[in-house]
């Protein structure tokens, strides 16, 4: 896939997908602006640090990319966070959180963005759902809430701007072998690596995703090879659906 000359906005960019997402992007030619709380170290065209809970800077994100990088063609709303517990278990600062992150800031960063590649004919963008966002798991009920949130978000911008030739599709990942994975693991006091392994176990392709497996799919979904795919959630599982 080739992306030479094209310009790219990738939140969540220091986190487990992003990071690799964003190498992938440049080693393809494109103009990569890296969003995340710190961006320092990450190797990228444009740097714009800052909390995707604040309104202001994330509605403002499509327009400081474009001005850095001279244009915009693809928004990648990576970010995500993850709470855990049912809903008898679920704070007022973990709904805040979840809904603020995984829902409002992509809205936001959607509704900025369209505009501005509509003004420039066309775009992609790809927004990161989770399979739980297609069929919920256990006791993440307000995760995979956002998570439905989003994909349904996606599939509605999907029909409503493809007349202005921005497609956008939704990658929806089972478990990924990120931080957001193994801190979940080390908090409730398992080793990660045994029991990422032991997880890899339950997919029929015979291991869980690396993150590189989650950003070719999200570079296909952002490349003209994906031209007639437009509010799709495409599910990234190895095999194992969500039951
Ligand atoms: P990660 O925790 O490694 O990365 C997430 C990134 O989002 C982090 O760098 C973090 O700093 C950033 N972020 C979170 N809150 C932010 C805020 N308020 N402002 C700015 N940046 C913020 O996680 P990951 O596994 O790479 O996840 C990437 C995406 O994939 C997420 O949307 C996640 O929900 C989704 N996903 C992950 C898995 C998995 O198993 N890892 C499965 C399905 C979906």
């Amino acid at each position: 896939m080739e992306f030479a000359g094209k310009s790219a906005l990738v939140t969540g960019a220091a986190g487990g997908i992003g990071t690799t997402l964003v190498r992938r992007l440049r080693a393809a030619g494109a103009q990569v602006a890296v969003a995340d709380r710190l961006t320092d170290g990450i190797e990228a065209e444009a740097h714009l640090p800052g909390d995707l809970l604040d309104p202001t800077y994330a509605d403002a994100l499509p327009q400081r990319a474009a001005d850095a990088l001279g244009g915009l063609d693809i928004v990648v709303n990576n970010a995500g966070v993850i709470t855990r517990g049912a809903v008898t278990e679920t704070s007022d600062q973990d709904w805040s959180l979840s809904l603020g992150v995984n829902v409002e800031a992509p809205f936001r960063i959607c509704r900025a963005a369209i505009p501005i590649m509509a003004a420039n004919g066309g775009g992609a963008i790809v927004n990161t759902a989770s399979c739980w966002g297609l069929r919920p798991g256990p006791n993440h009920a307000v995760y995979c809430m956002t998570k439905a949130a989003i994909a349904s978000l996606t599939q509605c911008m999907g029909m409503d701007h493809a007349h202005q030739g921005i497609r956008i599709n939704a990658v929806c990942p089972n478990e990924v072998n990120t931080p957001m994975l193994r801190s979940g693991f080390a908090k409730r006091g398992f080793d990660p690596d045994t029991a990422v392994a032991k997880l890899g176990q339950t997919v029929p392709l015979g291991r869980i995703a690396e993150p590189e497996d989650i950003a070719d799919v999200i570079l296909f979904l952002a490349s003209d090879a994906s031209r007639y795919v437009c509010g799709a959630l495409l599910e990234v599982n190895g095999g194992k659906p969500v039951s």
